[in-house]
């Protein structure tokens, strides 16, 4: 059995998500121990319980510990079995992140399936559904499989409520290059919300045209109906001829509309002035499917203690060397051999 110490590196629910999808794809067993130890209520909470679960039901699994603040966690492998599956996350605990726990076992299987997730869609601290579809699945897409994800209805924290469909027709991982981002072809803003004051959405917006340049037509405000909210997310994306970038602000009770769109614009205009094909959160969700592809490479930003931790996880699994890489202009390649 392989034991991890979850209180390495990044020491969060990331390290659990990808040791039981590891786990699914290559058989092998897995504890692990002192579960999210370095966050401020360490242990499973109950969205990561849920992708566990999730996991634990698409593999047949054994599984010991599974409950909201265990602090260790054994998860025995079974067999992978495609097909139908609904999985709720309670409360609005991220639907992103139980398909990122089931989505490589489910590309590797011999047979299509199709997810229903409910939850949160557009969750602080997890992709956003935008991100999935346009950012992260075009990606897994070229390497082979054919994932689709439709958003049904949005969720936010703590309401949730949202729904996500996904299809996913299996092919094994190609490794593919994603070095050169091409040129850029397209920007869009919109400041989402749902049962809050108009005026939020459109300060947040305003900044985006002030700093970014970006005009009316461009950058925009998008009322949900009221019964999805209450929520707010500032959604910046970037569209290049090779791939897609999107930067998320998330309101927050008690942060100025100003306070989540001066970050989200400041990170977005870090993006565009650097050369990287993807930004830093993609970066650590590709490195289990180029891992497992066997190959391939792409550019980033400098490298996250999150993609750094994933790392050292999927060494713990396979036999392939991931690195990252200095180039003279300050972006990195992550290499796969
Ligand atoms: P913890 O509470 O322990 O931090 P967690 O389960 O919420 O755990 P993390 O370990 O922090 O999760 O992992 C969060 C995942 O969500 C990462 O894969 C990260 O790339 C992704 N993510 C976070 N914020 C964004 C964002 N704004 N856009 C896209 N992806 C994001």
């Amino acid at each position: 059995m392989i034991i991890i110490d979850g209180s390495e590196g990044e020491g969060g629910g990331q390290v659990v998500r990808n040791a039981c999808a590891l786990s699914l794809v290559t058989g092998k067993a897995v504890r692990i121990e002192n579960v999210r130890a370095k966050r401020s209520k360490p242990g499973l909470m109950r969205q990561h319980v849920t992708a566990v679960e999730a996991a634990r039901v698409i593999g047949n699994a054994e599984c010991e510990g599974l409950n909201v603040g265990s602090s260790a966690l054994s998860f025995t492998p079974g067999r992978v079995v495609p097909g139908e599956y609904r999985f709720a996350v309670g409360t609005a605990g991220s639907t992103g992140l139980v398909l990122q726990t089931v989505l490589m076992p489910l590309l590797l299987a011999d047979a299509p399936s199709r997810l229903v997730l409910e939850g949160g869609t557009h969750n602080m601290l997890a992709p956003p559904f935008d991100f999935i579809a346009k950012c992260f699945l075009p990606v897994i897409n070229r390497m082979g499989p054919k994932v689709e994800a439709r958003l049904i209805r949005h969720g936010f924290y703590p309401r949730g409520g949202g729904r996500i469909e996904v299809d996913i027709s299996p092919a094994p991982l190609r490794p593919i290059n994603c070095l050169e981002r091409g040129s850029l072809i397209g920007v869009s803003g919109q400041a989402l919300f749902a049962g809050l004051p108009f005026e939020i959405a459109e300060r947040e917006i305003n900044i985006v045209r002030r700093d970014l340049g970006w005009s009316e037509r461009e950058a925009c405000v998008r009322e949900l109906p009221e019964d999805q909210g209450p929520g707010n997310i500032l959604l910046l994306e970037v569209q290049f001829e090779h791939g897609t970038e999107i930067v998320s602000g998330f309101g927050q009770l008690g942060v100025t509309a100003e306070r989540v769109s001066k970050k989200a614009v400041g990170r977005m205009s870090g993006f565009l002035e650097s050369n990287a094909f993807v930004g830093p959160y993609l970066a650590d969700q590709l490195l289990l499917p180029f891992a497992l592809a066997g190959g391939g490479s792409f550019t980033t930003v400098k490298p996250s203690q999150h993609s750094l931790t994933a790392i050292d996880v999927i060494g713990r699994f396979l036999d392939r060397q991931l690195g990252f890489t200095q180039q003279p202009g300050g972006t990195h390649v992550l290499t796969v051999r």
